[in-house]
């Protein structure tokens, strides 16, 4: 397994946000992530670092990171069920299920996740979520360092949001995933028609963790911020996306701090002018 000294957290962390850790470790397997817990009780878990803002400079913490190491998957023929590891992307994922001809994962072919990250944040686009595949989930329960697998149902998710989010001392290993035979060519012609209006919308020219904010029940994000003519509003390095105000961009070496601040900015206005308590979506650390 790597392990890494003063590791440089800048490629990932998706805005691209300057940060150190202490150190920083890239387990491979299930054998791997168990040990590390044996010896320390506590990491930063990360899986391709699509959602989060790294508040500090320097972190004294170990982080795990479980993208790019820790990606083993089985495609089962018979029952359409692919079962992988963690840290595999949701774009691995998607072209693997292309290549055998099944359908299921093409939403997830544009969005920048690993598996388990995917799974704690219940991921999703255009009515389509990971929870509408998931069978079951096998995780590490810090509480008794027991490993345990948990149904769909009993995941409670819900939009944005799972059991894994509201326990941090359980970290995901491995998930079940259940697909459907579907013709190849339907399945890329899918997957690209969702790319493209996707980075229509996006601002791809600068680094972002996606949309900042979780929609509120009975208003839209985008329109609000609009017409409190937010889109462009910067701190230090920090801004509004101009072409989608439901983005942060990070468009000039902006610090984890700078990206708060805007957010502070806009909940307040947000707050202020509808009434409405904006909640963010991406996880500070
Ligand atoms: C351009 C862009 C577009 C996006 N579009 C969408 C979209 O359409 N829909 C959508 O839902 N999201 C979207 N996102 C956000 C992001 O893709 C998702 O939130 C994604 O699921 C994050 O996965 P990750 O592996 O990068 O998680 P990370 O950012 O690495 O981690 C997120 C959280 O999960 C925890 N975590 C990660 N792996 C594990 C694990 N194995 N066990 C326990 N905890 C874990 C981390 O500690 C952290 O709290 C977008 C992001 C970008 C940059």
């Amino acid at each position: 397994m790597r392990i890494e000294t003063d590791f440089d957290l800048t490629n990932y962390n998706s805005y691209r946000i300057k940060a150190k850790c202490k150190k920083a470790y890239f387990p491979e397997n299930e054998e791997d992530i168990i040990s590390l817990y044996k010896d320390v009780n506590s990491f930063i878990v990360l899986g391709s670092g699509h959602n989060v803002i790294l508040s500090k400079e320097y972190y004294e913490d170990r982080f795990m990171i479980l993208n790019g190491n820790f990606e083993n998957h089985l495609v089962d023929e018979k029952s359409y069920i692919i079962q992988a590891d963690a840290g595999i992307t949701m774009l691995q994922l998607s072209e693997i299920a292309l290549e055998s001809g099944l359908g299921g994962l093409e939403i997830f072919y544009d969005i920048p996740s690993s598996l388990g990250g995917a799974v704690v944040m219940n991921a999703g686009a255009s009515g389509e979520e990971i929870k509408d595949l998931i069978i079951k989930v096998r995780y590490l329960d810090l509480a008794d360092m027991k490993i345990k697998e948990i149904e769909n149902k009993d995941i409670g998710f819900e939009y944005r949001n799972s059991f894994f989010q509201k326990h941090k001392d359980k970290v995901i290993l491995k998930a079940w995933l259940q697909l459907y035979v579907k013709d190849k060519s339907l399945i890329k012609e899918k997957m690209e028609t969702i790319k493209a209006q996707r980075w229509d919308k996006q601002p791809k020219e600068y680094p972002n963790a996606g949309s900042v904010f979780k929609r509120p029940k009975g208003h839209f994000v985008g329109p609000m911020i609009d017409e409190l003519n937010l889109k462009g509003y910067t701190v230090g390095g920090a801004q509004v996306s101009k072409k989608h105000g439901g983005f942060i961009v990070n468009f000039d070496n902006a610090t984890g701090q700078d990206v708060i601040r805007v957010i502070d900015h806009v909940k307040s206005k947000v707050f202020a002018k509808f009434g409405v308590e904006l909640e963010v979506e991406q996880r500070i650390i």
